[in-house]
């Protein structure tokens, strides 16, 4: 070749492992690994990303083309990220092409320029909020539909253009002093998220426990990475220990990751962070518009916003100046991806910061046992802080017999005259009921059968409000006939979901105002952040909500918290229920009794002799944890082990079984030593959404060859015959199994 310049190997977002080779563009300076290319891909043009240089190609000099157009004369992926994102890559034996394309914001995906003006963006104003609803003449149907947006969020032009709402609509607003146009801000695009006066100098006095923990973390702050898992109680100050660290950082010109699991559930937490670093904050979160998350995005990677706080995928945040990565309820599973690229946000801040050479704080008041393990083997520092702030102390957990004492609607006689209590003492109650809808099954006595979804291996909920029935895992639904079709006789709805106790309780307390929490509620938009700020404000007096209930809410006059049916979790099947059971519990139960009022928790079982709610009883976690990683060690289950799941599902069921079959037969030919192969077996619900679903799991007590083997069987998979039949999916680390 006349032209000595090197070949430039570019992922390119297909789903083939293989990265792509082209010739560097003639007369045009090297396009830098980590820069995004547009190339020609088949017969059609793509943006990909560059991964490295090479001397020579596999393919044939004539068969290389021409890179079309460098599109970044500087990496958008920095080398410690684009490096952190070929691990994943390889440790999730995912495409490379995808995951680069999936730490990239869609604008920057496909192709648009970084340097771009940024973007305006309108405002509802205070006096807006205030007046506008109701002065607004009802022929302005324009200005209407404006306002209506901007109560909800910012909303740039091109967003009202999309609306069909004309500019001089916006400017007969924006006169009456109504709406404001202004830069996008990426710092509280969330809604529902309160804008707190950016804190004084008054800072809290820390407790001793929080100025242990932050000497702890300081001492050893100029040695690099170092992975800690901080282990504070609900209540304990933990956001205060992160707010001090984060100073810290911003002091040293420094940037901060903080990774959240759910935005909209923690809009305390956000307020906090913006009224103490304002302008610092960048939010990354999955209910930001394209043009937000590009902004968020840019001021990360310019530096600009020195505090990146974000869900799952914010881990692939650009960070030029890291300085620390905090991952907070670090047990939760939110921060699994569970389809496509199957990724752990928690365990890829933790590769991200080792290679970024910044320390990592994991916290939470009830941590992973994977985690719980890693600080006993000590590749992480534990830090704890056992006692809560003030003077309110660790709740009272009780435990109802539901043997023993009746119960209405999953709500027992003794835990409805505690809610009485409470309640007459001027202070809020949770309920806590992992089940939403009216009622779990509608069933008939005559027939002796519940109705089941024809797409899943499941019972239908009744909604009664709605009149259907709806299958909680397709979203399929039906009309809610109480006759029975069979018999004639008549249907009845049999257990309680949230809807239900809500009812029962607008009955048995007919002043008390009463809230839900659950997606029902919230899939109307804006719904969460009213359901919040009536609690915290006090509007509400009993709040029932799900699982949405656990997460770090903070709710100052919550002083009894009822779990109404802990045996959900006693008996499940997979590794993790215990683990999940326990987590919820103390996650629901952190919500009673903060500030001066002292808490009341009342757990509902059948099973009150249960070892694992004996282990609560005491509040203590460690105790469970240890308990439970016993369990896990006799069983081989992680963190004694490490996993592998194949997936697969079919219409029939036999495409599935038969393509699991194919890959284990694959896999124990590929000449890899201790790996056990288990099933294939059927998933926990076998049918799902119309398909049928099992699962082959590889399971290893070491990583290595557990990775040799899903290597070399993937190898395997792709010289044999395709099946159409049935879809396959692999999952490192799963969750659930
Ligand atoms: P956690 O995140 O551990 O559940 P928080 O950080 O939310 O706990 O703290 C619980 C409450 O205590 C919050 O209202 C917080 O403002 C307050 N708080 C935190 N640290 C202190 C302190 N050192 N002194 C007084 N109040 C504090
Ligand atoms: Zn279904």
């Amino acid at each position: 070749m006349a032209d000595d310049r090197p070949v430039i190997r570019v992922a390119v977002p297909v789903p083939l492992a293989d990265l792509f080779d082209y010739l560097a563009p003639p007369g045009a300076p090297l396009p830098p690994p980590g820069g995004r290319v547009r190339v020609p891909f088949g017969a059609r043009e793509r943006v990909g990303v560059v991964v490295d240089h090479a001397r020579t190609s596999t393919l044939a000099p004539a068969k290389l083309k021409p890179i079309r157009e460098a599109l970044d004369a500087d990496a958008l992926l920095g080398a410690e990220l684009l490096q952190s994102l070929r691990w994943a890559a390889d440790y999730y034996h995912h495409p490379l092409g995808e995951v680069l394309s999936h730490a990239l914001p869609a604008l920057l995906r496909d192709g648009r320029a970084l340097d771009q003006p940024p973007e305006h963006a309108w405002r509802i104003t205070d006096k807006g909020r205030a007046q506008a609803l109701a002065e607004i003449g009802r022929r302005a149907k324009q200005q209407a539909r404006a306002l209506a947006a901007l109560r909800e969020r910012a909303t740039s032009d091109s967003e009202f253009a999309a609306l069909g709402v004309k500019r001089d609509a916006l400017e007969r607003l924006a006169d009456r002093g109504w709406i404001e146009r202004g830069e996008i801000d990426v710092s509280g695009a969330a809604p529902g998220i309160a804008h707190l006066p950016v804190e004084a100098a008054a800072l809290p006095e820390l407790t001793t426990d929080q100025a242990a923990v932050l000497d702890a973390v300081r001492a050893e702050r100029a040695e690099g990475f170092r992975a800690y898992l901080l282990h504070g109680v609900t209540g304990s100050g933990k956001t205060e220990v992160y707010l001090r660290l984060i100073a810290d950082e911003l002091a040293a010109n420094r940037q901060t990751l903080l990774l959240v699991p759910e935005i909209g559930l923690t809009p305390q937490l956000v307020a906090r962070l913006r009224a103490r670093f304002g302008g610092e904050l960048a939010l990354l979160h999955s209910a930001l518009t394209e043009r937000e998350r590009f902004e968020a995005w840019r001021k990360a990677y310019r530096n600009e916003a020195r505090l990146v706080v974000g869900t799952r995928s914010a881990v692939f945040a650009p960070l030029p100046a890291a300085g620390l990565v905090i991952v907070d309820e670090e047990h939760d599973g939110s921060y699994k991806q569970q389809s496509g690229f199957r990724y752990s946000a928690r365990d890829l801040a933790v590769v991200r910061a080792r290679r970024l050479g910044v320390p990592v704080v994991l916290a939470s008041a009830t941590p992973s046992l994977e985690s719980f393990f890693n600080a006993q083997q000590g590749r992480y520092r534990k830090l704890e802080m056992p006692r809560r702030i003030g003077s309110a102390g660790v709740p009272k957990l009780r435990i109802i017999d539901l043997r023993q004492h009746a119960s209405r609607q999953a709500l027992s006689t003794p835990l409805v005259a505690a809610i009485g209590e409470h309640l007459a003492a001027g202070n809020q109650v949770l309920l806590f009921l992992n089940r939403r809808g009216f009622a779990p099954a509608l069933f008939c006595p005559e027939c002796k059968d519940a109705l089941q979804c024809a797409r899943c291996d499941a019972r239908l909920t009744v909604h009664a409000r709605a009149g259907v029935l709806r299958c909680h895992h397709c979203g399929s639904e039906r009309k809610l006939e109480w006759v029975c079709r069979t018999c004639g006789g008549e249907r009845i709805a049999v257990g309680a979901g949230t809807q239900r106790v809500d009812d029962e309780l607008a009955a048995l307390f007919p002043e008390a105002r009463i809230g839900r929490l659950d997606r029902d509620v919230t899939s109307r938009k804006g719904a969460l952040a009213t359901v919040l700020d009536e609690v915290a404000s006090g509007r509400t007096d009993v709040l029932i909500g799900t699982q949405m209930l656990t997460k770090g809410h903070d709710f100052p006059r919550v002083t009894l918290v009822g779990v109404l049916n802990a045996d959900q979790g006693l008996f499940g099947t997979d590794p993790r229920s215990h683990e999940r059971l326990a987590q919820t519990i103390l996650q629901v139960s952190g919500r009673a009794g903060r500030a001066e009022r002292p808490g009341e928790v009342v757990i509902q079982t059948h099973y009150p002799e249960h070892p694992l709610l004996r282990c609560l009883l005491g509040h203590d976690y460690a105790a469970f944890a240890s308990l439970a990683l016993t369990e896990r060690r006799d069983a081989g289950w992680p963190p004694y082990s490490h996993l592998a799941a194949w997936r697969a599902d079919s219409v029939e069921r036999e495409p599935a079984y038969a393509l699991l079959k194919n890959v284990r037969a694959l896999a124990s030919r590929a000449g890899v030593r201790d790996v056990a192969l288990l099933g294939p077996a059927p998933q926990a619900m076998e049918r799902k959404d119309g398909r049928y679903r099992a699962q082959l799991l590889f399971r290893s007590a070491q990583r290595a060859p557990l990775h040799e083997l899903v290597r070399r069987t993937l190898l395997a998979l792709r010289g044999a015959a395709q099946t159409r039949r049935a879809r396959l999916a692999l999952d490192i680390d799963p969750l659930e199994i």
